[in-house]
């Protein structure tokens, strides 16, 4: 199961707390590694495997979209040490086709998490990719971008999200 299908607003998994990774087993090595495939062709920028139907805390992110292996991270139960600034950018997502919004997020961010070894990393992110950090934790806490938005934008853009789904 190479490239997998990215779930979309309205699915039910995208709104769970994602449930923390225990072992580092071939499941997991599984889903990472379709994951980074199912990212690039998307194409996209990050990906948390609540969005390919997984409910478990995996995130991978790689701002080159596949151009240069070293900006590729594959982070296991990644959180938070720390975070700092805000700052607002245009956002969108793999799971919310169409829709593009400005949303505050921190300048800098600190995460740690797993490697696929099991070994800790830590990393250090400012603008855009501390942007897609956010973006991916958020997703593995039940969380979308659209919920940051204030309430009249948010009850647009869920209804521009519920017409395309009744003519799709
Ligand atoms: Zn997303």
């Amino acid at each position: 199961m190479p490239v997998r299908k990215i779930v979309t607003y309205g699915h039910p998994v995208l709104e769970k707390v994602a449930n923390p990774v225990s072992e580092i087993d071939d499941e997991i090595l599984d889903l990472a590694r379709d994951m980074v495939l199912t990212m690039h062709a998307a194409p996209g920028i990050g990906l948390a495997a609540p969005q390919v139907n997984v409910s478990k805390r995996v995130i991978t992110v790689d701002l080159s979209v596949g151009e240069n292996p070293d900006d590729l991270i594959i982070l296991v139960n990644p959180q938070f040490i720390e975070t700092e600034g805000e700052e607002v950018n245009e956002e969108g997502c793999l799971s919310v086709p169409g829709i593009h919004e400005n949303v505050k997020r921190p300048t800098r961010v600190r995460v740690k998490g797993l490697d696929l070894k099991g070994k800790e990393r830590v990393v250090d992110a400012t603008g855009q990719l501390a942007r897609v950090f956010c973006h991916e934790i958020d997703h593995i806490n039940g969380r979308l971008f659209i919920e940051k938005l204030s309430p009249l934008k948010r009850a647009l853009v869920k209804k521009k999200l519920r017409k395309g789904q009744e003519t799709a």
